[in-house]
């Protein structure tokens, strides 16, 4: 396990994530429909990674264990940016965003994606959507907000057992005053109920103080 900050070459993208050039650069890209006013080539996107935890942790080169395809239950939907990228490449994908406004916009990202499932809904009140969501290969966080890991907690019951948690984890979010490495300490800790912690690191240089976890449901969840 690694808090490292270096940046390394990707590994293991998923199948329907790419490196390509846009203007000269290699970027990730998904194919589908722009959201967010990123550069596109053809049917391809460029997946901005300084707005992304997920779209850094694979720019880092963690190993998420995403093949592409897979059934996605994403927490903190917000207005697509991210979860319009997975949807691009995996299978059935269940949003979940508790604000209404941004809630609006993604739904502009949901007209071109058929396989995109907005859910108005508190992340932290799972039983809201319970009788929504299916069983999911993997659970995306990205929620921003006090109470991270018990939000992931109270989503393990998604999960297939092979399945992985990808949490990005916002010290702030916790404790403003606190030290970041303490924060992501005590996520770690709180994790380990229901979670296999696999990898951590910090998400430097594309986000301040965020920590991305890689993380598989315990036998005790
Ligand atoms: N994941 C998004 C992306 O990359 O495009 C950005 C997410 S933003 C950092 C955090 C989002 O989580 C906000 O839109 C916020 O409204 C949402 N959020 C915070 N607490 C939540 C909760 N309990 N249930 C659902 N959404 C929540």
């Amino acid at each position: 396990m690694s808090d490292g900050s270096n940046v390394a070459e990707p590994t293991g993208l998923p199948s329907g994530v790419e490196r390509r050039p846009f203007d000269g650069t290699e970027r990730l890209a998904t194919r589908g429909e722009p959201v967010y006013g990123e550069p596109t080539d053809g049917e391809w996107r460029a997946w901005n990674p300084n707005r992304s935890k997920l779209g850094a942790m694979l720019e880092l080169g963690m190993d998420t264990g995403l093949a592409g395809g897979e059934t996605v239950l994403y927490l903190g939907a917000a207005a697509g940016t991210t979860v319009s990228h997975v949807a691009d490449f995996a299978g059935p994908t269940y949003a979940v965003e508790f604000a209404a406004r941004p809630t609006r916009e993604l739904l502009e990202a949901v007209d071109s994606r058929p396989r995109l499932f907005p859910l108005l809904k508190d992340a932290r009140k799972p039983r809201t959507y319970a009788h929504v969501v299916e069983p999911v290969d993997i659970l995306v966080q990205d929620v921003a907000t006090r109470g991270q890991a018990a939000v992931a907690a109270a989503n393990a019951q998604f999960l297939r057992a092979d399945g992985r948690l990808l949490l990005a984890v916002k010290a702030r979010s916790e404790d403003v005053t606190a030290d970041p490495r303490s924060v992501f300490d005590d996520v770690r800790d709180e994790l380990r109920d229901s979670y296999e912690v696999l990898a951590s690191r910090r998400l430097d240089p594309y986000h301040d103080d965020h920590l991305g976890v890689v993380a598989r449901p315990s036998g005790d969840r």
